[in-house]
């Protein structure tokens, strides 16, 4: 497919190139990202699986802070505490869902800046939406790479973003907005996403909804971004149709090998970032 955004290659790429850096650090220590996880929950496990596995391809150094189910919110915190102070730590990220007992803002805004790795505390929104961070979330940061990778024009274009998440849909929406596109964010509450999904040129659908978008959203000169990751009958889809618009728009991203690897890419890269930042100063 001539059409498909690959990112499987482009986050290959930039894991071979971090892989290349961390090499050649010579007379000092290597990075290092600690994964806190509170409880068993499946998904988490697979995705710390998976995360495990790209930092360990890369040489960077990594821990993982398994946590009991019941462990409470000043628990967590104190261990927080511990690794902001820890000066071999670089990045720390606290895997998503915790339990419920546990508010995440509270948890993201305990997370020092300089070890934000995930990019989800206040204090680096408050500059990601100033366009003044070394790091950005890893997700949109993620899509932003692809759509330069294939030369997908941002400044002027038309883009809506379905999702108003903290971790992705704002985020983006602020990212892209700094890169001078003209942003519409759509929602559960709005009332036509399908008549401003038309009107875009890119599309981005971060909401969690299998087939959301059909073929009644999109048009030939359309780009689209499949965030969506949802389980439907055991199979794994995005929030495309993907059968119904692939060989109508312009460029596509598959779920899975779209937005999934570079998000792991992206969150390494800010690892290094902070790496830089923090121990090299
Ligand atoms: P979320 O549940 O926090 O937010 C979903 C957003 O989508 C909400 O703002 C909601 O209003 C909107 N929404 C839901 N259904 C809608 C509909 N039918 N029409 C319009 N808007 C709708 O989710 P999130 O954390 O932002 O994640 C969104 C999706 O992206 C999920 O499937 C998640 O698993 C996936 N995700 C993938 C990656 C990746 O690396 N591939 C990373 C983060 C999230």
């Amino acid at each position: 497919m001539q059409n498909l955004i690959n990112g499987k290659e482009l986050s290959k790429i930039l894991l071979d190139n971090l892989k290349v850096k961390i090499m050649n650090i010579k007379n000092n220590r290597l990075p290092k990202i600690v994964v806190v996880q509170v409880g068993d929950n499946p998904s988490s496990n697979k995705y710390i699986q998976h995360k495990i596995k790209s930092i360990e391809n890369i040489g960077m150094l990594h821990d993982h802070l398994k946590l009991d189910g019941r462990t409470s919110q000043e628990e967590l915190l104190k261990h927080i505490d511990f690794l902001n102070k820890d000066e071999t730590v670089d990045g720390i990220i606290v895997q998503l869902p915790l339990p419920k007992h546990i508010d995440v803002f509270t948890i993201n805004s305990r997370i020092s800046p300089k070890k934000d790795a995930d990019g989800f505390s206040p204090c680096t929104i408050g500059d990601v939406v100033l366009g003044n961070s070394i790091i950005y979330p890893a997700t949109p940061l993620g899509i932003i790479k692809l759509l330069e990778w294939k030369n997908i024009k941002i400044a002027g274009a038309n883009i809506v973003v379905i999702g108003k998440s903290n971790i992705v849909g704002k985020p983006l929406a602020n990212m892209l907005l700094n890169k001078s596109a003209t942003v519409t964010i759509c929602h559960k509450q709005t009332k036509d996403v399908k008549k401003f999904a038309k009107e875009s040129d890119i599309l981005i659908s971060a909401a969690g909804c299998a087939n959301l978008v059909t073929k009644e959203f999109v048009h030939e000169n359309m780009t689209i971004i499949d965030v969506g990751a949802n389980f439907v009958n055991g199979k794994y889809c995005g929030d495309v149709d993907f059968e119904s618009v692939k060989d109508i728009v312009k460029w596509i991203t598959p779920v899975p090998g779209g937005v999934g690897p570079m998000t792991i890419a992206c969150l390494l890269e800010n690892v290094y970032n902070l790496y830089l930042q923090n121990c090299l100063k």
